[in-house]
């Protein structure tokens, strides 16, 4: 099959061509040995399918990230039959700076020039043909985005891959071009392939290059003494790239035709968006718009009570009472949000998947049979507790990706910059922290454009923080439970503050971080603002089709093994004997570590089963939907015949009344479980990310964070439980007393520092 390579900078809508080219064919993986995201898929509407591989977003093929030498290792290397060059036409100068480099390559190359639409939108015209004339290979306008001419596209690239094509070089300084041939000619004796590329490389000095021919260096050095440019002196690497510069705007600054009604159009349509931006953007409005919007997404995806509607519907639910519909679309006189709606329904499915499983078993062995046990309480009540979580997770994505789509994630980067500049951080950093909230490995992928090492670092242990899809059962399921045994009303506050307090813990940890351990300087932060437009139904979709894929492959595997091992280990005692719960090895080892989480109020005060908690933080380390999969196979052991889940809390209301935790207590564990050591894919992911030595301290910091947070979060509810107040009180007085004495020792340690470097 051939294979067509899509190349192209950050933003220039490459990962909508790919998907818009490949739609289900889609495959993602890693490149090897990196974590670099690689995607592959197949184009089948020419006369053969052709495999299309996604490269990463690069700006040059320089050596200095994984991306670029990624892309350029197999372009050169794997040779691909055609090189699909993707520009933004609404940023043409700058991304042709790549097509100037991959040029060189032998490789066939056809550009594509893309957002096509916006151009035309704004009343531009560009003219195709001087830049194919220009640049010696075919180039075509497409819009990814409105899939325009996509098609021809894939037919010029056909056909353009059926000829051979020698690498050109567009640089034109006389010596330079000198130097260049006499080192491409010393490579093709030398039979290296790709001689322009690699000659102009090594002419760059660059260091990839220079390992891999040392022995043409001498030549090249020689040479260069005798070179000298007034502006950059003898650093080639500056003369090339500004000769590339050169090129491009002497030839192609006119390609892109502006005509005076565009002109025209454009101020009107630049004032339009920029008042949108005024408000979005704005120092205080823009920060609480955020902090609206971010509400609405939860209150959409977990409210039982949907736009408070619950007082004027009261009024009309008798006449639905009892009707299929109840617990469905209304919980409690209050609508339910489509979320829950989402839930409920699959809730109710499988319990009654569960029932008629039970039921069928219980009539071909007899009541009571372990199999049906095993089979009931452990694999599907498991397996069922999660997948149940899919819709919630899947509405909480669609929201994410919308806003991601629109451009608005982007202004809202910009807005927090000025914020986390205060704490530290640069606003680039926001991106992966928001990531966070999806799941925790692509945003510690993501780390890699954050410049300042100590930067990434505290970024990276602050990432789980933000409550990925995973723990969102156990935020969902422990809210709900403790609303309902303690007769509280919303649960969307308590999933949205604890959200608020993973954001503010991860405040909290990186002020203190950037001023002690991982101390230095913010980078700049430069960023294009994209313009604003409607996000493309079918890109949502493959995102949430991934996100899908993803969980259930998940809960198939490693919670469905986690599941089953928990069910042996709770029935089954130190002597292999089915045995009493309270006897059972898991029981033993809960009991054993119980202790250590008595700060936290869920350790020694509770009572029977009570160590329950300290196996579900346990088994959550494996993958966090363990813990309130743990609880699914528990509940059903604690008590006979139980039902699954209304709701979702069942579980929760049986561990909640059966251990006598406080509502404090459950709410801290909540914390415990958002704050402390991420699930083994994030870890591995970590330790990948960061610098020897660096992983081991950032496995003590979550647990120090999550030991601290977890006690201040009960001491602190604790003052408003009656029972407990006396001695919440002190305890609470201490933590703040402990953290204003930090602040105080940060700043002396600080000023200990500067002095030291005066
Ligand atoms: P990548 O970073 O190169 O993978 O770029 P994406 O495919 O994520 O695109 C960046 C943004 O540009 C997204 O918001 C796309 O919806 C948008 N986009 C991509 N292609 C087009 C296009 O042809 N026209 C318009 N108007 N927007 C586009």
């Amino acid at each position: 099959m051939k294979r067509f390579a899509l190349a192209g900078n950050p933003n220039c809508g490459k990962t909508t061509l790919f998907n818009n080219l490949t739609g289900s064919t889609a495959h993602v993986g890693n490149w090897p040995g990196v974590t670099v995201e690689k995607k592959d898929g197949v184009y089948k509407k020419l006369s053969e399918p052709i495999k299309i591989i996604d490269l990463p977003g690069i700006y040059s093929l320089s050596p200095y990230t994984s991306e670029e030498v990624i892309s350029r290792n197999y372009i050169l290397d794997e040779k691909p039959d055609c090189v699909i060059n993707i520009v933004d036409a609404t940023n043409l100068e700058r991304n042709l700076y790549l097509t100037t480099q991959l040029l060189e390559i032998d490789v066939p190359v056809v550009v594509a020039v893309n957002m096509m639409d916006v151009l035309e939108k704004n009343g531009d015209s560009l003219d195709e043909k001087v830049l194919e004339k220009k640049l010696g290979v075919p180039v075509v306008k497409i819009s990814a985005l409105e899939e325009d001419n996509l098609k021809e596209l894939m037919e010029r690239a056909f056909e353009a891959s059926e000829k051979k094509r020698e690498g050109v070089t567009i640089l034109e300084n006389k010596d330079l071009k000198h130097l260049v041939g006499d080192v491409k000619i010393a490579f093709k004796g030398k039979k290296v392939e790709n001689p322009l590329f690699h000659a102009i490389k090594l002419v760059e000095n660059d260091e990839i290059e220079v390992k891999m021919h040392e022995e043409l260096l001498p030549m090249v050095e020689e040479f260069k003494q005798t070179l000298h440019d007034e502006t950059f002196g003898n650093d080639i690497e500056a003369i090339i790239a500004d000769e590339r510069y050169n090129y491009i705007s002497k030839n192609f600054s006119k390609v892109i035709v502006h005509s005076e009604l565009a002109d025209e159009k454009k101020e009107v349509k630049e004032t339009k968006s920029d008042r949108i931006d005024k408000v979005l953007t704005h120092k205080v409005l823009g920060l609480l718009i955020f902090a609206v919007i971010l509400f609405f997404v939860f209150h959409l995806t977990f409210s039982e009570n949907l736009f408070f509607l619950g007082g004027l519907f009261k009024n009309a639910a008798p006449s639905f009472e009892g009707s299929i519909y109840e617990g469905l679309f209304w919980t409690d006189g209050g609508i339910n949000s489509p979320g829950v709606i989402l839930f409920n329904f699959f809730d109710m499915s499988f319990s009654a998947i569960i029932d008629a499983v039970s039921g069928a078993m219980a009539g071909a062995l007899g009541e009571g049979h372990w199999l049906t046990g095993f089979l009931c309480d452990g694999v599907l009540s498991g397996l069922f507790a999660i997948l149940g979580f899919l819709p919630q997770i899947l509405v909480l994505f669609l929201f994410f990706s919308i806003m991601e789509d629109t451009g608005y994630m982007a202004r809202v980067a910009f807005i927090l910059d000025r914020i986390f500049r205060k704490f530290g951080l640069s606003g680039r950093a926001f991106i992966p922290m928001i990531m966070g909230f999806g799941c925790s490995v692509p945003a510690m992928i993501n780390t890699r454009t954050l410049a300042d090492e100590h930067e990434k670092v505290a970024t990276i242990r602050v990432i789980p923080f933000f409550s990925c899809g995973a723990k969102l059962p156990i935020l969902v399921a422990i809210a709900g439970g403790v609303c309902e045994v303690f007769g509280f009303s919303s649960v969307d506050l308590i999933t949205y503050s604890m959200y608020v307090v993973g954001v503010i813990t991860a405040i909290i940890a990186v002020l203190i971080m950037r001023h002690s351990t991982q101390r230095g300087e913010a980078a700049p932060f430069i960023m294009e603002l994209p313009q604003y437009h409607l996000p493309q139904f079918r890109a949502l979709m493959i995102h949430l089709w991934d996100k899908a894929k993803h969980f259930v492959k998940k809960a198939f595997t490693i919670i469905l093994a986690s599941t089953i091992i928990i069910w042996f280990l709770s029935n089954f005692g130190w002597d292999w004997q089915m045995c009493e719960m309270e006897d059972s090895i898991l029981a033993s080892i809960g009991k054993f570590i119980q202790p250590l989480f008595t700060p936290l109020g869920f350790g020694s005060q509770l009572s029977a089963f009570g160590w329950v908690f300290a196996v579900a933080a346990i088994t959550g380390l494996i993958a966090k939907e363990n813990v309130i999969a743990t609880f699914s196979v528990l509940a059903a052991a604690i008590v006979a015949g139980f039902e699954g889940t209304e709701e979702g809390v069942a579980e929760a209301v049986v561990m909640i009344t059966n251990t006598g935790i406080t509502w404090p207590g459950a709410i801290a564990f909540i914390a415990f479980n958002m704050l402390t050591i991420p699930c083994f894919a994030a870890c591995a992911t970590a330790r990948g990310e960061l610098q020897k030595g660096t992983f081991k301290w950032t496995l003590l910091f979550w647990i120090v964070a999550s030991f601290i947070g977890a006690s201040f979060v009960y001491c602190f509810l604790s003052m408003f439980s009656v029972d407990t107040l006396a001695w919440a009180i002190p305890c609470t007085a201490v933590f703040i007393a402990l953290g204003v004495l930090t602040v105080f020792y940060l700043r002396h340690y600080e000023r200990k520092q500067d002095a030291k470097v005066a």
